[in-house]
């Protein structure tokens, strides 16, 4: 478009020969001046609040939900209700994450019991911390109504199909409980599938998902609930995409293409996952978006070891006593060890909000924007610089934005895909139980 000023511009350039009068306007012509720095973030906070914000990974762990750590108030977590207004996050997936025990009765009751009270602690923030500020919701309509009331969302997701056990009933209890979708692993092996990342034994259990596991997918496609491959092996989630009648999520992976984890998901499975109609919600923890450098690796542990932190697999095999314990202690070093990591971090930068836009573009480049989203796994690992918690939600729409991404596609990536799965889901459960 040519304003105002531009037209005096050309009216004093005609007093020039003709050939240089041509040729710079051609110039002028060709160079489209690129948006400044606050046009791009007039568009993000437009379309970052036009948008229907769903982060579809959030851990909660320890005493949260309880008035001690009390989520609907300023608190030291990446994600509370406060983080979340701030940054504009209308709907989080609260995570009922289960530690895997013994593959035991036993194990598996414990399991049950630390989910039931994980789900509890929901309803209590919902139902009795702060009703008028976060609402569960049900169905997908529930949580475009919910925002519309000016509350925040919350849909309860499941970490780790270990606390089903061997039982199929405890699905249909569980999504009686609010559960709208299971992630069927996490590390280590189960009685439902083979982990992305086992803990001892054999690379692969069952090859796949178990007899057991195909039951608890059909069951979840009857029931309505989406089916979470973040953390089950590339056999189990070609078995999953044989088996499901209904569209998948991951939750809080990446691209295996762009950073290369088990972890994350690798071409062809991407692939699958577009035929399948589902969706990737891409994470932000850090060692997921940015494999990193030896030396970096090095450095962070030797900090860690200097500090008297327990390695992953000391962790592991941790009571959720001692887990805690070693949660406080961690507490108390925290300034030491992020001065420390400071310097470690202008040594070999750690991931940041581009490298995590980079696994966006690459699903939005190899299977198309309706496929892609956000899964942050914000207190339970994830967190960049520039994505650090649910306030700073608003930068990865800044970076959408200036990759020139185009509002409609921001809408989608925020929550419109995972909207679009979670109603299928919902379709897909109503014929079967009309045809049952
Ligand atoms: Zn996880």
């Amino acid at each position: 478009m040519i304003g105002g000023s531009s037209l005096r511009a050309l009216a004093r350039l005609s007093c020039y020969p003709a050939p240089l009068f041509l040729l710079l306007l051609l110039t002028s012509c060709d160079m489209e001046a690129p948006p400044t720095e606050a046009e791009i973030l007039e568009r993000a906070a437009a379309v970052h609040e036009a948008a229907l914000t769903i982060d579809t990974h959030v851990d909660i762990l320890g005493a949260w939900g309880t008035p001690e750590l009390n989520p609907c108030t300023e608190t030291h977590l990446r994600v509370d209700i406060p983080k979340m207004v701030a940054g504009g996050v209308d709907a989080i997936f609260p995570a009922v994450y289960v530690g895997q025990g013994p593959r035991t009765p036993e194990g598996h009751a414990a399991a049950k019991e630390t989910a039931l009270n994980r789900f509890a602690a929901i309803h209590r923030v919902a139902e009795e911390l702060c009703p008028e500020k976060v609402d569960i919701a049900y169905r997908a309509d529930d949580l475009e109504r919910i925002v519309a009331e000016g509350k925040r969302v919350y849909v309860i997701g499941m970490e780790n199909g270990y606390s089903i056990g061997r039982d199929l009933s405890l699905v249909e209890r569980y999504y009686d409980l609010g559960a709208r979708y299971i992630g069927l692993t996490h590390s280590g092996h189960n009685e439902i599938a083979d982990s992305s990342t086992p803990r001892e034994g054999p690379a692969e259990e069952w090859g796949g998902l178990s007899p057991f596991g195909k039951e608890v997918v059909r069951e979840m496609n009857r029931l309505g609930m989406m089916v979470d491959i973040s953390h089950v092996s590339d056999n189990a989630v070609w078995d999953i995409l044989d088996v499901t009648e209904a569209p998948i999520i991951a939750s809080h992976s990446g691209a295996r293409a762009v950073a290369d984890v088990a972890r994350n998901l690798n071409d062809d499975l991407l692939v699958g996952l577009k035929e399948n109609g589902g969706v990737i919600q891409i994470v932000a923890l850090g060692s997921f978006v940015k494999v990193d450098p030896p030396e970096r690796r090095e450095a962070i542990q030797a900090l860690r070891q200097e500090l008297g932190f327990p390695d992953r697999a000391a962790l592991r095999e941790m009571t959720e006593e001692e887990r805690e314990a070693h949660m406080a202690r961690m507490e108390e070093l925290r300034p030491t060890y992020e001065a420390r990591m400071v310097e470690i971090d202008a040594q070999w930068p750690p991931a940041d909000v581009s490298d995590f836009v980079d696994h966006i573009d690459h699903v939005k480049n190899l299977i198309g924007v309706d496929h892609v989203g956000i899964g942050s796994d914000f207190d339970g690992g994830g967190g960049i610089p520039g994505f650090n918690d649910a306030s700073e939600a608003m930068n990865v729409t800044v970076e959408l934005v200036r990759r020139g991404y185009t509002d409609e596609e921001i809408k989608q990536i925020w929550g419109g895909n995972l909207l679009r799965v979670w109603r299928e889901v919902e379709q897909v459960a109503a014929e079967l139980q009309e045809a049952g």
